[in-house]
């Protein structure tokens, strides 16, 4: 395991480690969020072997990450033919990387695109991929791709990402581009984008859609619906977090809420450390999420050994902030509808889950406050699971 930052695990008693690490094991443990870097799957960043990135096949197996949705992510550009045209290239390349990944690895990793294959490829000790897809920006001017992503694997495709698209409001609008502050609520194309997923078996995904639009999806859904990576904002107030409403929502409707380790989401990062932090991504040149997603690896290598060195002079954001969010999910919405997110390689990642090489540490957590084993199992995966099945059921 790697580092341990935060002072509650440092404070863990061996015993319980060692039972956790135990029970971690025999989970079936899913992230139901990780990004795909630049050069993913060239000689650039060959998941295959230990990388910089956070996620990569053997850090998986070491942390017993056994299953991870990796990410189709397209940036928002501008609602228009040359807009949509490039955001289909972008979305086909990260298609590209992922699907040779599992060409390339067949013996490390299998690609499930049910809750059955998940279960069968886990149990012939392989890795499991996914696929769900981040924005539905580069679906462009209609929805007659639906079919054909769903075909590809694709199981949860969210409406938007930073900044409004044809099919909905953002959690973040970009007031630079002319979005309206208001949330407008999902379009009518947006309606029948979701109507298009639930035929096609594909779950809605709210994370980083605004807050009516948010709602409106869910009403529009005939079909369970989640959020792939988003915490709580009654513990932490940010856009990008759930506000109660939405979390009654979602389990209204039998879905779930993967809580995200993105330290932003989580907690305020303390001045000196977002100062420090916002000097470095200037100099750097990583302004954006998506100046991180297209950044070089020896950029981003660089970037996260000057990053340590700024969290390891503060208090950090680590596994208890995190699991603080789990906590008030699961009091409100009940464990059958709360789950785990890392959002790595995508500026996810957290004092003491900050690759997936550190993945127990999760556990360790929340054992520590008390979860039994079936809890475990339901946070880790086991509710994301169902709902992927009966969405898939549910299908036309
Ligand atoms: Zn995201």
């Amino acid at each position: 395991m790697g580092r341990q930052i935060g002072s509650s695990l440092a404070m863990t008693d061996p015993s319980l480690e060692a039972e956790a690490k135990t029970i971690h094991d025999r989970l079936l443990t899913v992230d139901t969020h990780i990004d795909t870097g630049p050069g993913f799957m060239t000689s650039i960043l060959d998941p295959g072997r230990i990388t910089h990135a956070q996620v990569d096949l053997p850090k998986m197996r070491i942390g017993g990450l056994d299953a991870g949705f990796f990410i189709v992510y397209t940036g928002q550009g501008t609602c228009d033919d040359e807009g949509y045209a490039a955001a289909r290239l972008a979305a086909e390349q990260k298609f590209i990387g992922i699907s040779r990944m599992f060409r390339a690895y067949p013996k490390e990793i299998g690609h499930a695109r049910t809750a059955k294959d998940v279960s069968e490829i886990h149990a012939t000790g392989r890795l499991v991929g996914l696929i769900g897809m981040e924005n539905a920006y580069p679906l462009g001017g209609s929805i007659d791709d639906i079919p054909m992503w769903a075909a590809r694997g694709v199981c949860y495709i969210s409406i938007t990402h930073f900044g409004n698209n044809q099919f909905g409001c953002s959690s973040n609008p970009n007031f630079s581009r002319g979005d309206s502050k208001e949330d407008t609520g999902l379009t009518a194309f947006g309606e029948k984008l979701v109507s298009a997923m639930n035929d096609a078996g594909i779950m809605v995904d709210l994370s980083h859609v605004g807050r009516r639009t948010s709602l409106e999806a869910l009403s529009a859904s005939r079909a369970p619906v989640i959020a792939s990576h988003s915490s709580v904002n009654a513990v932490f107030e940010h856009s990008r977090n759930l506000d109660d409403e939405q979390l009654h929502a979602i389990r209204d409707k039998g879905g779930v809420a993967q809580m995200c380790a993105f330290r932003g989401y989580l907690g305020s990062v303390a001045t000196p450390v977002s100062s420090a932090l916002s000097a470095l991504r200037n100099r750097l040149g990583l302004n954006s999420s998506s100046d991180t997603l297209n950044a070089s690896p020896d950029k981003l290598a660089a970037y996260r050994r000057e990053r340590a060195e700024i969290y390891s002079q503060h208090p950090d954001i680590t596994v208890t902030h995190f699991v603080d969010h789990i906590d008030y999910a699961v009091k409100k919405i009940g464990i059958d509808h709360v789950g785990i997110a890392s959002d790595f390689d995508g500026g996810g990642g957290i004092g003491g889950w900050d690759t997936a090489e550190e993945s127990p540490n999760v556990t360790i957590e929340l054992l520590r406050r008390n979860y039994s084993e079936t809890d475990l199992e339901k946070l880790w995966g086991g509710n994301i699971l169902r709902v992927m099945n009966e969405v898939q059921a549910l299908a036309r």
